[in-house]
């Protein structure tokens, strides 16, 4: 059985997996922002239909299933944190019955559809007003990884300058998703556990200690269901699948949505390693780019400092980096801060560049949110 959603003059706009990790940061900025007065939210559910839709929503009812293709296909906007096994799911079901609305994605599976675009307004809105002019209706979230990394390098970017360029990435166990996040804490709780005693005598050897720490990473008991091996103490230098071709999936993404969002003609080489650390929340990363002149550095900071109001440059100092230039320092916040930027020995045209970014806001949730403002004529 299936009820119309509400009908009102605002856009009606339903929300599938807006639970989730990825969903609650969205919702979250949705309010903050104001932005349920601006459309007629209608929320789903794939294991709580018919409860309660949440109360930071006022009168939007009951949880509608989110597998009923019939109401799903009602709505003019459908934004959906949900997964990637969701959409593959549900998502051709819905076109197969015509449904010509607006598909917003925070999952990969349709990122690299020819037909869809991929959604960083600060770098490409350009390409979202000529997609929403063209009748493009996909449009998709990037990679956490890469989408941080344009919010804060775009200027060089989009202005042309860089040549190529390699990441190694240090990203947080949330790329991984809640139960990671809960993984890694676990993991620190009983590797300090194992030697507790020991620390609070400051006569005990750290070699015991080191000795102790390992025996317990190594040990069956120590949880690491999630990651697979143990990442607190750690580093894990592979995410995603194995393409086979010795790559990572998660390193393939890197150069394929770059360009994409760029919209390059020629496309720019950009590859490097991906690798998991133990990080909460934000996603760092290590950049060496091949620029394509020797611009002074203080002109290639103020390249990037113009290039959005998130964007923070912050000084090639020890002090500066320590204060500004952490996961630690830039969660929570929307700002990215980039630093380290100097010339490297290879040649003039060589700069290193450092940059980290709360992935759960520009990695995930905030540029959808952008992207219903925009298709709802907000932005
Ligand atoms: P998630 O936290 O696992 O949530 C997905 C869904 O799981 C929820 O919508 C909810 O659906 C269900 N769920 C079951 N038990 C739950 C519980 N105890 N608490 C909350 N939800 C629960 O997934 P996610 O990490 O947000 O990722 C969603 C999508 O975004 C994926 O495609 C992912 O690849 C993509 N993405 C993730 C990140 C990231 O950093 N994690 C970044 C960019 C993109 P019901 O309410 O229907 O039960």
């Amino acid at each position: 059985m299936t009820s119309a959603p509400e009908s009102s003059a605002l856009p009606s706009v339903g929300f599938v997996g807006w639970r989730g990790m990825v969903g609650s940061v969205l919702m979250q900025r949705l309010q903050d922002e104001g932005d349920f007065a601006r459309i007629n939210p209608v929320f789903f559910s794939t294991s709580a239909v018919g409860g309660a839709a949440p109360s930071f929503a006022e009168g939007s009812g009951t949880l509608q299933d989110a597998y009923d293709v019939e109401i799903l296909a009602k709505l003019p906007i459908i934004v959906t944190a949900q997964g990637g096994d969701y959409t593959a799911e549900v998502y051709p079901k819905l076109r197969d019955a015509g449904w010509s609305g607006l598909w917003l994605d925070a999952a990969s599976t349709l990122r690299m559809e020819q037909d869809s675009v991929i959604v960083l307004d600060p770098v490409n809105r350009s390409a979202i007003d000529k997609g929403l002019a063209d009748g493009v209706r996909d449009f998709i979230g990037g990679n956490c990884t890469v989408s941080c990394m344009l919010m804060g390098l775009g200027g060089l970017f989009r202005n042309g300058l860089v040549e190529w360029g390699t990441s190694m990435t240090y990203q947080a166990a949330s790329g991984g998703g809640a139960r990671h996040m809960r993984e890694l804490l676990n993991q620190f709780g009983a590797l300090h556990g194992t030697v507790a005693m020991n620390l609070d005598d400051p006569a005990s050897a750290i070699l015991d200690i080191d000795r102790a720490i390992l025996a317990k990473q190594r040990h069956a008991s120590l949880d690491a269901s999630q990651f697979g091996v143990p990442l607190a103490g750690s580093v894990i230098p592979w995410i995603d699948s194995d393409l086979g071709n010795g790559q990572s999936k998660e390193e393939w993404k890197a150069g394929a949505e770059t360009n994409k969002i760029l919209g390059t003609d020629t496309r720019i080489p950009f590859d490097g390693l991906c690798v998991r650390v133990g990080a909460m929340r934000s996603h760092s990363q290590a950049l060496t780019l091949k620029l394509t002149q020797d611009l002074p550095v203080g002109e290639i900071e103020s390249i990037l400092a113009a290039d959005n109001e998130w964007v923070r440059v912050i000084p090639n100092t020890k002090v500066d980096t320590l204060a500004g230039l952490t996961p630690v320092a830039a969660t929570g916040s929307l700002e990215i801060p980039v630093g380290r930027i100097r010339k490297l020995e290879m040649g003039r045209e060589y700069i290193s560049a450092f940059t980290v970014g709360d992935q759960l806001l520009w990695g995930a949730a905030e540029p959808l949110r952008r992207m219903l403002m925009i298709a709802t004529g907000n932005l």
